[in-house]
C-alpha cells in the first residue's frame, strides 16, 4: 500500500480505479499516417483563425493600450502569414503525413531554434514569440481547454491540474473523487468539486504518478490523504466510514423544511452556489432556500463558443423558473485570471489576479456585457432574479453596470419583451477597496455579496491558486474577518441586506461569528445546506 497526503479541499470519503487524465503532450500528438489533404486544410483553417484572433487582439490593444501594444500582436498575426513558416508546416504535413498540431509544433521548435541561434539579443528574443504563435495554433488545432475528460466508468480522477473549464464539464456520476498533483483550496476547481459534491485532495506532489493509473485507490478529502493498492483493512475502514456518511446525512434529514434560525430567534438563511441550471435539482432536493450565486462564467467555459443572447437565456430561465419564485442570484460574466475563454482571447498578463477579470471586461466590452444583461432581464420574467456585479472596486463601475441594466430595460420595452423592473442588482465585496468604500457602495446597491474567496487573496496578498503558500491563505485571518464586518455593518447602516458567497460560507466554525455579526445569508454548495442549518439552530 502507498499512502500518500496533500491538502483535502472537498469532503468525503471514496474507493475506486485510479483514471489518470493527461494532456496531449506535442510527442504525442500523431505523427504519421494521416490524412495529408486533411492535415493541410486543419492547418490553413487554424492559421486563419489566429490570424483573425490576432488581429482582434490588436485592435482592442490599440483601443485600449495604444500604438505599441497593437504591435505586438500585429507581429505575431504577421508571422502565421510567414510564408517559410506556413512552407515548413505544409512540408512537415506532406513528407511525414503527420497531424497539423504535430507539425506547427516541429516548424515553431525549427524556426524558435533559429532565432535561438542568433548574436543579437533582440533577433534571440523573438524565438518566445515563434512559440508563442506556434502554441496559439495548435490550441485552436486542438481546441485547447476544450478537450472534455471522458474516463471508461466510475473512477478516481488524477491528473496534474485541472482548469475550472475541464472541470465544470466532468460528468459527476462518473467522478467518484479526484485527487490532483497541484492546486489549492481557493481555486475554482476547489470550489467546483465541492459544489458538486466530489470528494478532492489536491497538492499531492510528484509522490502521485502516472503509472498509478488503473490501481486501486482510497482517498479521505478532510483529511486529504490518498492511499493507492489499499490493504484489505484500509478498505474495510473506508467502506465504514462511507457507511457513517450515509448515516450521517440521513440524521441531517431531520433539518429539512425547518427555518434557519438559532435558538435564540436570530435567522441567517441558507442558499446555494451552483454552476449551472443542471444543479437546481441538487438546491431544491437539499431545501436550499434560494441560489445566493449562480456564477455565469462556467456557461461560458462549458462551451467552445461564446454564448448568445439565446442560449444564455434559456440557461439562466431554466435556473429561474427551476427555483419556482425562490431568489435566484446570477452573478454576471467573471472571467479572467485563471477562467480564460480559448474562444475570447485576452492579452497575456503578469499578475492575471489583478488585471483585465469580470467586470473590467465587461465595461469594456459594453456588447458582450449588453448581451447577457438583456438575457438576464428577460429570465426575470420567469421567477425572481438578481443581478450581482463581480470584483467592484470603485462606485464608478456600480454606477456604469447599473446604467447599462437601464439600457437592456428600455432595450426589451422597446422590443415590449417582458421584464421584472423590480429585479434587484447587488455588489460583490471581494476586494480591500469595496470594503474601505462600502459605505458609498451601499447606496448604490440594493445587496452586497461577499466574496471571500478572492477578499483573502487580495487582503492577504496571497495568490488563491498556489498550493504552497504555507497558510498565508488564510480565510480565517483577522483581517479577513474584520472586513466582513466592516461591510456588513455599512450594508446594515443603509439598510441593505448582505450575504456571504465565498467558501467560507459554509465554514461550520465561522457559523455564530456571522450570526453575531447580523449576516442576511450564506451561499454554500448544496451538499451542505442541511449541515449548516443543523448548526445554526444548535447556536
Ligand atoms: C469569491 O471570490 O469569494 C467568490 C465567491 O467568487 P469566485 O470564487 O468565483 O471568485
Ligand atoms: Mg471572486
Amino acid at each position: 500500500m502507498n499512502r500518500m497526503r496533500g491538502q483535502g479541499v472537498s469532503g468525503g470519503v471514496a474507493i475506486g480505479p485510479v483514471y489518470f487524465h493527461m494532456r496531449r503532450k506535442p510527442e504525442d500528438m500523431p505523427r504519421t499516417g494521416q490524412d495529408v489533404s486533411a492535415e493541410t486544410a486543419r492547418w490553413t483553417a487554424a492559421r486563419d483563425d489566429a490570424a483573425q484572433a490576432l488581429n482582434a487582439l490588436a485592435e482592442s490593444a490599440r483601443n485600449q493600450a495604444g500604438e505599441e501594444a497593437a504591435l505586438l500582436f500585429e507581429t505575431h498575426r504577421l508571422l502565421t502569414e510567414d510564408e517559410d513558416f506556413g512552407e515548413a508546416v505544409r512540408g512537415l504535413i506532406e513528407s511525414e503525413s503527420c497531424s497539423a498540431e504535430y507539425a506547427v509544433y516541429a516548424a515553431g521548435e525549427r524556426f524558435a531554434a533559429l532565432f535561438d541561434a542568433m548574436e543579437d539579443e533582440y533577433m534571440r528574443a523573438r524565438s518566445a514569440d515563434v512559440r508563442d504563435v506556434a502554441r496559439r495554433i495548435m490550441d485552436i488545432l486542438t481546441g485547447g481547454e476544450r478537450e472534455r475528460i471522458d474516463p471508461p466508468g466510475p473512477v478516481i480522477l488524477a491528473a496534474e491540474d485541472l482548469a475550472p473549464s475541464e472541470t465544470v464539464r466532468l460528468e459527476k456520476a462518473k467522478t467518484l473523487g479526484l485527487i490532483l498533483k497541484n492546486g489549492s483550496a481557493g481555486s475554482h476547481t476547489a470550489i467546483l468539486a465541492r459544489a458538486m459534491g466530489i470528494p478532492a485532495v489536491c497538492g499531492l506532489g510528484e509522490a502521485l504518478s502516472e503509472e498509478h493509473a488503473g490501481h486501486t485507490a482510497c482517498m479521505d478529502g478532510d483529511e486529504g490523504t490518498v492511499m493507492i493498492d489499499p490493504d484489505e483493512s484500509t478498505l474495510k475502514s473506508f467502506r465504514e466510514r462511507a457507511g457513517h456518511e450515509d448515516e450521517r446525512m440521513r440524521a441531517l434529514e431531520k433539518m429539512r423544511g425547518m427555518p434557519d434560525e438559532s435558538r435564540d430567534g436570530r435567522r441567517m438563511s441558507v442558499h446555494c452556489s451552483i454552476a449551472s441550471p443542471d444543479d437546481i435539482a441538487s438546491v431544491l432536493a437539499n431545501d436550499g432556500r434560494g441560489v445566493g450565486l449562480y456564477r455565469s462564467e462556467m456557461l461560458f467555459l462549458s462551451t467552445g463558443h461564446l454564448p448568445g443572447e439565446e442560449e444564455q437565456f434559456a440557461a439562466y430561465r431554466a435556473a429561474v423558473s427551476g427555483m419556482k419564485g425562490k431568489r435566484v442570484v446570477i452573478r454576471t460574466l467573471d472571467i479572467g485570471a485563471d477562467k480564460q475563454l480559448s474562444y475570447l482571447p485576452m492579452k497575456k498578463e503578469e499578475n492575471p489576479a489583478m488585471g483585465m477579470r469580470a467586470v473590467r471586461i465587461c465595461l469594456r466590452q459594453p456588447d458582450l456585457f449588453l448581451t447577457q444583461l438583456r438575457a438576464l432581464y428577460r429570465a426575470s420574467a420567469f421567477g425572481r432574479l438578481s443581478i450581482l456585479f463581480p470584483m467592484i472596486t470603485s462606485v464608478r463601475e456600480v454606477v456604469e453596470c447599473r446604467a447599462l441594466c437601464r439600457r437592456a430595460m428600455e432595450e426589451l420595452e422597446r422590443e415590449g419583451i417582458p421584464f421584472d423592473r423590480a429585479a434587484e442588482t447587488g455588489v460583490m465585496i471581494e476586494t480591500p477597496a469595496s470594503v474601505l468604500i462600502a459605505k458609498e457602495l451601499a447606496q448604490e446597491a440594493d445587496f452586497f455579496s461577499v466574496g471571500t474567496n478572492d477578499l483573502t487573496q487580495y487582503l492577504l496578498a496571497c495568490d488563491r491558486q498556489a498550493g504552497d503558500m504555507d497558510g498565508v491563505y488564510d480565510p480565517h485571518h483577522p483581517s479577513v474577518l474584520r472586513a466582513v464586518r466592516m461591510a456588513a455593518d455599512a450594508a446594515h447602516e443603509a439598510g441593505v441586506r448582505v450575504g456571504i458567497c465565498g467558501e467560507l460560507a459554509g465554514d461550520m466554525e465561522m457559523i455564530p461569528l456571522f450570526l453575531d455579526m447580523g449576516i442576511d445569508e450564506v451561499s454554500v454548495p448544496p451538499q451542505k445546506v442541511l449541515e449548516v442549518r443543523g448548526r445554526i439552530r444548535s447556536i
